[in-house]
């Protein structure tokens, strides 16, 4: 089996699915491999028609059962000095080097490579794949694919994200939302401030705002919350505005992002912002100037894994692997998003989120090993209902 998946491995790699480039035809290719094994495939394409998602399912077309899922896009290559070509893969001292090998072509080359086991043993239990694009850009394909299954009432019980984990079971992540609010005032001399609407001074009171919510947040973690810190987190990452000192700044712009660790937190952030500025800045601003705006561009909002005492999913996957507990992580998956449609979800995967993004990307060939191991037992579990 191992051999099979590391051929798998080694035909996605060749695949340069940079998000910024179409996945096609790697999903092409997968989608060939699962109808092989008798699954039922389906094929969700983006609105430019270069990117798709894969929903494949294995077994009977009811509810329950597990997905397996992964996300089909790398990120670039560019800048990065590897020592062999990333679309090639590599094997050399008991790793398998390329990029997307573990970040995360390796958990999907071992689902496919079991995609005949899963056939044979399990009937009873439908057992799904989903492939997305664009996760490494926000998530933008999963979101998509969510939509899809609530749209055509396909109700999976159990999903596990085979983001790198070494294999341990992750059961939470914070979200991440990342923003950039724009402001639009009026120019005019510095002598006279008040003929201009000063679009630096506004954004600074907006950042004054988040910095009295950040504040606030710290008090409003959940009592049982793990996380590190365990509060709802807000960075201003940038801001931008203006050009020289006697000039009213028409334009300014701030880059900011928060990590919830739990959607009340992030409403409650957005619904305390929108009031701010309809009630106070932009009254303001347009008794001056009538044309003034606030736009605020949602750059990507990825919802969070929200660890929950009653978790199938790793309750599952305790059994299998004999692990004794879940952890959580720092980085974001598509997890939450399939926590939204009622599925209980864990994350875990082979390889190890270090070598993500990184030159000389790889997964240890072991690592690969326990993840087969795994999806038999799992194959073996389901088989037995
Ligand atoms: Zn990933």
């Amino acid at each position: 089996m191992l051999e099979t998946t590391k051929q798998i491995l080694s035909d996605l790699i060749a695949f340069p699915t940079v998000s910024v480039d179409s996945n096609l035809d790697m999903i092409s290719y997968l989608a060939a491999r699962l109808k092989d094994c008798g699954a039922k495939v389906e094929i969700f394409h983006d609105e430019t028609g270069k990117k798709a998602n894969l929903f494949a399912t294995l077994g009977p077309a009811v509810d329950g059962g597990i997905v397996l899922s992964g996300h089909s896009d790398v990120v670039p290559v560019t800048d990065q000095d590897w020592t062999s070509d990333p679309f090639v893969m590599e094997q050399r001292d008991g790793r398998l080097y390329g990029r997307g090998t573990c970040d995360m072509k390796g958990f999907i080359a071992a689902t496919v490579a079991m995609a005949p086991h899963f056939a044979q043993r399990v009937t009873d239990t439908p057992v799904h794949f989903a492939f997305t694009y664009d996760e490494e850009t926000g998530c933008i394909g999963a979101g998509h694919l969510v939509e899809a299954l609530k749209e055509r009432n396909i109700n999976p019980r159990l999903a596990i994200i085979g983001e790198p984990t070494s294999m341990r079971i992750i059961e939470g992540h914070k979200g991440c939302h990342e923003y950039s609010t724009r402001f639009q005032g009026l120019e005019g001399h510095g002598s006279a401030p008040d003929l201009g609407v000063n679009a630096v001074e506004y954004a600074a009171r907006y950042v004054s705002r988040l910095l009295e919510l950040k504040a606030k947040l710290t008090t409003m973690a959940p009592d049982t919350s793990r996380f590190e810190p365990p509060w709802t987190t807000v960075n201003v990452g940038a801001l931008h505005g203006g050009s020289v000192h006697n000039v009213i700044a028409p334009k300014a712009q701030v880059d900011w992002e928060m990590r919830p660790v739990q959607a009340s937190d992030a409403s409650f952030v957005k619904e305390a912002l929108k009031a701010y500025c309809e009630d106070e800045l932009l009254p303001a601003m347009r008794k001056v100037f009538p044309d003034a705006q606030i736009d605020t561009e949602v750059v990507g909002e990825v919802a969070g894994l929200v660890p929950v005492d009653d978790n199938a999913a790793r309750k599952l996957l305790m059994e299998l692997t004999g692990a004794n507990g879940a952890d959580l992580v720092p980085f974001g998956t598509e997890a939450g998003l399939f926590q939204s449609m009622g599925m209980d979800v864990v994350v875990c995967g082979p390889g190890s989120i270090e070598q993500a993004h990184k030159a000389d990307e790889f997964i240890a060939l072991d690592q690969l090993s326990d993840c087969l191991k795994l999806l038999e037992k799992l194959g073996d579990t389901l088989a037995k209902g």
